[in-house]
């Protein structure tokens, strides 16, 4: 079969959608913010996509910021909303499984002086919505709470938590960069101030992203420039990428109740094929509404990571693989700690629009294949043509 990518969680292939409005508009002569008409026809991309985006997301237009990807995204909406904050308020809430993009943030401002407290998961990589409540102080300014998790795809109840928020006047932002392609996001219902998304995750291009910042919430910008992007975000527009984004994103909402079902039915179908193999555990709830249908987690004893990495890419499966241990070979990621999962290798297995039924079949078959192997000490069967690993 070739190869087999099951890494979109780490970079999703690009949607039709995305591809037509990339050659719509890139290339096009004029600056998004010039005032000729040359830069007013290209700016007409830039806004068409902000109503779009606005739309999907339950917001209102101006509440969009284009950024340069979802890192950007967890930054501006951080920092800047901790910036923004009443002084004497510097204390903030986030969780122990967040993404680098929100962690390093976060660390950054704990070396400013803000005060952090990190509220762990269960064990399933859930952060219990009572627990992240119960960490609020009068001094609370700021809570950051993903709404899915990247690695485990464990799902948060931000509904929950931004409720609560939003009657005591506490900011909360949430990155939504996982769950968006199959989990309905509204930033009213929920209620967030601030969310994170990157295009790349749903089918758009790398490279641009989005920080949706309620409008009447102070936000200081994070870099500083021309102030394209109300005042918040400086640098000329990329109207290609965005365009391509908010294609990609009417696209993923339009498609998202079916894809949801269908990846659902493939992850079981997953996990009963991988499960029947002896060490091989399921992480993550059991619950459907406590995770994302594209992602399945795995520990796995008796193979060493780099190992268990290396022949899979070999054998034609595509996917993210990591140290799962605590304590044996290899640094296990801080999520798998925090979470207290055990095993010797972490595999994480994600699918989105294009996989398809054959394919699980394919990738169960290879991985239990692989794993045997290994153990055994014997060679893995190459794959006639397996391209490089896509993604990160
Ligand atoms: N947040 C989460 C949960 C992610 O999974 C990622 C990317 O893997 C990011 C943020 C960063 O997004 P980007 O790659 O667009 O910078």
């Amino acid at each position: 079969m070739g190869s087999l990518y099951f890494d979109h969680a780490a970079s999703a292939p690009l949607r039709p959608e995305a591809r037509a409005a990339l050659d719509e508009w890139f290339g096009r002569t004029g600056n998004p913010s010039a005032t000729h008409a040359a830069g007013h026809l290209v700016r007409t991309a830039v806004e068409g996509a902000r109503e779009q985006v606005a739309e999907c997301l339950g917001a209102q237009p101006a509440d969009i910021v284009f950024t340069s990807g979802g890192t950007e995204a967890d930054n501006l909406g951080i920092k800047g909303l901790a910036e923004a904050a009443a002084a004497g308020r510097r204390h903030l809430v986030t969780t122990a499984v967040e993404h680098p993009a929100v962690r390093e943030s976060v660390r950054w401002l704990a070396s400013r002086g803000w005060e952090v407290t990190e509220v762990p998961p269960t064990r399933d990589g859930v952060v219990p919505a009572g627990d992240v409540l119960d960490a609020i102080r009068d001094d609370t300014a700021l809570v950051t709470v993903m709404a899915a998790n990247n690695e485990i795809g464990a799902r948060n109840d931000i509904g929950a938590i931004g409720r609560v928020l939003h009657e005591r006047d506490v900011a909360f932002h949430t990155d939504a960069v996982q769950a968006v392609a199959t989990v309905p996001v509204d930033v009213e219902a929920w209620p967030v101030d601030a969310l994170a998304l990157s295009a790349h995750k749903f089918g758009g291009p790398q490279g641009v992203g989005v920080a949706c910042l309620r409008s009447g919430v102070a936000v200081a910008p994070v870099q500083h420039g021309g102030g394209q992007d109300r005042g918040v975000r400086s640098g000329t527009f990329p109207a290609a990428l965005i365009a391509a984004a908010g294609a990609a994103l009417v696209a993923t909402v339009a498609e998202r109740d079916e894809l949801h079902g269908r990846l659902e039915g493939f992850r079981k179908l997953l996990v009963d094929r991988i499960a029947a193999v002896d060490g091989i555990r399921v992480n993550g709830p059991d619950a459907e509404e406590q995770r994302l249908a594209s992602h399945v987690h795995l520990s796995i004893d008796g193979v060493h990571p780099d190992d268990l990495g290396l022949a899979l890419d070999r054998a034609g499966l595509h996917a993210s693989s990591a140290s799962a241990c605590v304590s044996g070979a290899g640094k296990a990621s801080h999520v798998v700690e925090a979470c207290r999962i055990h095993g010797d290798a972490a595999l994480r297995l994600s699918m989105g629009t294009t996989t398809t039924i054959e394919e699980v079949e394919e990738a169960a078959a290879i991985l239990t294949d692989v794993v045997l192997r290994l153990r055994a000490g014997e060679p893995v069967v190459e794959a006639p043509h397996s391209p490089t690993t896509v993604g990160a």
